[in-house]
């Protein structure tokens, strides 16, 4: 009787399991395996200082190069990854990579600078996020300052107490803390004076029409101007253009981000780029 249901119960769900429902199954599993043979590379991409074009920090951003499908983009897998309970192991992997490769660098006597993690909203709410962060670091002796984590407005949608504890306690051991993709999500202006963060990225759909559009221009000048008020950091993300730049650098915007002066490059490259110290934009 219950093998019977239990197989009408499978059919069913074979039949309303749709296209997408299927792949991401499939990636699920690929995700596991990726994890057993290392297969997650970390990117950097330089963040400069707008004015001088000096590489002040970095985003780390994960790469999968899949054995048989090829590169798949972070857009498709981490939200997969967060579903199937796989964020914090991925969570791990990027921060024991990153900070091996500071560990390094270090080691190597070579010029270093602070390198922003993404946390995904549900990595960002796990229990033992800080515990995991603290413990990686500690091996491979990296003090927590030379970190800043970017998190999204979507962690703290229905958790603001806990997201204002969480962000205590990080600050407490050294993490700086970003606000990432600002203004996509439900922002509140009442939220940016409640929580202890240092450094605000205006998303990248506010950037790619602040030329043409006078409306762009006028919020993106606007979250500046409020990030200066409340003594963030600015970050300006996705600027591909030096028309952006200026008018960017003319609102007062303190850093940049975006493929006008480096797309995310491996390690190797990476470190060259710290070498010169300073970028043209190109
Ligand atoms: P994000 O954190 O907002 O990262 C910035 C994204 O914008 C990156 O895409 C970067 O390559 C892209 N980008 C930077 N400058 C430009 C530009 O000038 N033009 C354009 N068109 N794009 C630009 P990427 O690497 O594909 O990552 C997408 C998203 O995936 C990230 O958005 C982040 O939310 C997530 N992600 C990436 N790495 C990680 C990770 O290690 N952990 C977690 N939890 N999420 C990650
Ligand atoms: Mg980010
Ligand atoms: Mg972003
Ligand atoms: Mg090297």
């Amino acid at each position: 009787q219950a093998k019977q249901r239990g197989k009408n119960n499978y059919q069913l769900f074979s039949q309303s399991m749709g296209v997408k429902t299927q792949k991401s199954y499939s990636i699920e599993q690929d995700i596991r395996k990726a994890l057993l043979h290392d297969e997650f590379a970390v990117y950097y991409q330089p963040r400069v200082d707008a004015a001088t074009g000096e590489i002040v920090s970095a985003e780390a951003l994960i790469r999968w190069q899949h054995p048989e499908k090829g590169m798949i983009p972070p857009g498709i897998f981490i939200p997969i990854a967060e579903e199937a309970g796989l964020i914090t192991e991925i969570g791990d992997v990027v921060a024991t990579k990153v900070s091996q490769q500071l560990r390094q660098w270090m080691n190597e006597g070579a010029h270093i600078c602070p390198i922003s993690i993404n946390v995904s909203a549900q990595g960002f709410l796990k229990t033992d996020l800080i515990m995991n962060l603290v413990s990686i670091l500690e091996t491979a002796q990296i003090s927590p300052t030379l970190i800043e984590l970017e998190i999204t407005e979507s962690s703290y949608l229905n958790n603001m107490g806990l997201v204002i504890e969480i962000i205590a306690e990080l600050k407490k051991h050294g993490f700086r803390i970003a606000l990432d993709d600002f203004g996509t999500g439900y922002s509140s202006l009442t939220h940016l004076r409640e929580l202890k963060i240092d450094t605000l990225k205006i998303d990248r759909s506010f950037i790619r029409n602040i030329t043409e559009n006078k409306q762009d221009e006028i919020i993106t000048s606007s979250v500046i101007q409020l990030a200066q008020g409340l003594n963030l950091k600015v970050v300006a993300e996705g600027v591909e253009c030096q028309d952006q730049l200026e008018l960017l650098k003319e609102k007062g915007c303190d850093q940049i981000q975006g493929y006008l002066f480096s797309k995310p490059v491996p390690t190797q490259e990476f470190e060259d780029l710290l070498k010169q110290g300073f970028l043209q934009a190109t």
